[in-house]
């Protein structure tokens, strides 16, 4: 037996519960400062210290950003939602108890998809089911000196989403990639700035292992309050090792609360964790129940932004970009933009894709300007390269139009008319500018007559030398070959 269970295979599980602080002018219940950095106990006041008494006003913003985190995370949204004290005592609480949401969210049973690859993820994609994103307040914040404590309550009151996964995560690289999408997803939205350096996002890491193939949950290991993503990542890769050796030992798991150490790199117990009812929780009587109507549920979800990795998705389906121009515009949503217009307009979608990920970006960055800075439309952009498709103006004709458009916004078929640089395509011009290219360079000319095919590109060059860019290379190179081979 014991030879057995050493000789198992274990798989690890994890779940998140990951609170991110939003981003309001205000507190959750009153009028204080959502603000970072100020003197401690400055941001205060009678209903965020919980003075008997002080009545909470719910903050709309945060129900918005709560709902609009909900709908970028695919949850339902009831119609009813409210909120509960969870009672406890501890310093950083001068109230006693913590405004959440216990058994009514604001949102529910959604899902996330994100990029990575390896267990649990498929083609590169890795869902992970939502059970639930509510809010609740923030408490103050202790700091321990040398001989006494302090507490800093501006933080106190500040509203907190705290989203929590199903235990779906199969490793400690998942779950980073996991927390950097979540993140992300929340800052492109302006949900929250989710600064860790801020301390924006904190995070309790839940973390069992089971026998390859078993459906039942293991006995679960609660890091509390992880406040970096690489902390998780070390955290997690020292904690699934140890469960597992402790299993192959024979030992049994009990489900515990640790902390991780980030300086020696280990967990270490904390205290067991507390049952639910321990914190006995009630509807909060000060404030209202949640109920959005189906007018308000409509304009939040008008405001619900593309997600970044649908926006990739979608520009290599409906434009057939390769994944890594698309990837390019999920992450330059400005220039995304600017092609999907210049598109559009007309144009044929990868050359157009070249110019902005090569040449557009070049300029942009030489010149430190932005594309609000443009004097050109995507619309010209789009006649640009149909001049180039069409062979009106050869490629290196196209980049001298693209300056002149670049300084002036002149449209480009007025450029090329202007300065006279249309594609020479009349075979006899050509023809002669060959036979001045054969009698001005008699080593090329021998070389090829040698079988030396490459040789052509240097008299080709030449013409195009000769026709100062205009001649249509692809009729020089044929009208050389002619005339080489004829004499
Ligand atoms: P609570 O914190 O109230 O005890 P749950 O245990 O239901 O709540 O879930 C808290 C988090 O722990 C969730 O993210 C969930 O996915 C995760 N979780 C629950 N059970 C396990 C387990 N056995 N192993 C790993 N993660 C788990
Ligand atoms: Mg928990
Ligand atoms: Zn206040």
């Amino acid at each position: 037996m014991a030879y057995l269970k050493g000789a198992m295979e274990y798989e690890p599980v994890i779940g998140l519960e990951t609170h991110v602080q939003l981003k309001t002018r205000t507190k959750m219940w009153c009028g204080c400062a959502n603000v970072y950095g100020a003197p401690p106990n400055t941001q205060v006041c009678p209903v965020c210290l919980g003075f008997p008494g002080a009545l909470p006003v719910a903050n709309e913003e945060a129900l918005r950003l709560t709902v609009l985190t909900g709908l970028l995370l695919h949850c339902e949204i009831p119609r009813f939602a409210k909120f509960d004290r969870k009672n406890y005592f501890y310093p950083d609480s001068s109230k006693n108890y913590q405004v959440t949401q216990y058994d009514r969210p604001s949102t529910r049973e959604g899902w996330m998809e994100f990029e990575f690859d390896g267990e649990g993820a498929a083609d590169g994609i890795a869902r992970v089911r939502i059970t639930r994103a509510h809010l609740e307040e923030d408490v103050g914040k202790s700091t321990h000196f040398d001989r006494h404590s302090g507490v800093d309550f501006n933080r106190a009151g500040v509203p907190l989403l705290e989203i929590v996964s199903e235990p779906e995560l199969r490793s400690a690289e998942m779950t980073y990639a996991y927390l950097k999408t979540l993140t992300q997803l929340l800052a492109h939205a302006g949900v929250s700035d989710c600064d860790l350096e801020k301390g924006m996002v904190r995070c309790d890491v839940n973390v069992s292992v089971r026998p390859k193939g078993e459906t039942r949950l293991g006995a679960k290991i609660e890091i509390k309050n992880m406040n970096s993503f690489s902390g998780v990542r070390r955290a997690l890769e020292y904690e699934i090792p140890r469960q597992i050796a402790a299993l192959r030992r024979g030992e049994t798991l009990r489900q515990e609360t640790r902390r991780w150490d980030d300086d020696s790199g280990i967990t270490e117990p904390m205290r067991t964790k507390e049952d639910a009812h321990d914190y006995r929780y009630f509807p909060e009587p000060d404030l209202m129940p949640f109920a959005p109507t189906e007018s308000w549920l409509e304009e939040m979800r008008a405001r619900v932004p593309e997600l970044p990795l649908d926006r990739k998705r979608r520009f290599v389906r409906d434009y057939g970009l390769p994944e890594g121009d698309a990837e390019f515009f999920r992450h330059h949503v400005e220039l995304g933009n600017f092609f999907e217009q210049a598109v559009k307009a007309g144009g044929a979608s990868k050359p157009l894709a070249n110019w902005v990920i090569n040449t557009l970006v070049a300029s942009l960055s030489a010149q430190a300007k932005t594309v609000a800075d443009l004097r050109f439309t995507p619309g010209q952009l789009a006649e640009l390269t149909e001049l180039t498709a069409s062979g009106r103006i050869s490629s290196k004709i196209a980049q001298e139009v693209y300056t002149v458009m670049w300084d002036s916004g002149e449209a480009p078929n007025s450029i090329v008319a202007r300065l006279g640089l249309a594609q020479v395509s009349d075979a006899g011009a050509i023809e002669e500018l060959c036979r001045q290219a054969i009698a001005a360079l008699p080593g090329p000319v021998d070389d090829f007559r040698k079988g030396k095919v490459a040789a052509l590109n240097s008299l080709k060059g030449q013409v195009m030398k000769l026709s100062k860019g205009k001649a249509n290379p692809q009729l020089a190179g044929e009208l050389l070959e002619k005339l080489l081979r004829a004499g």
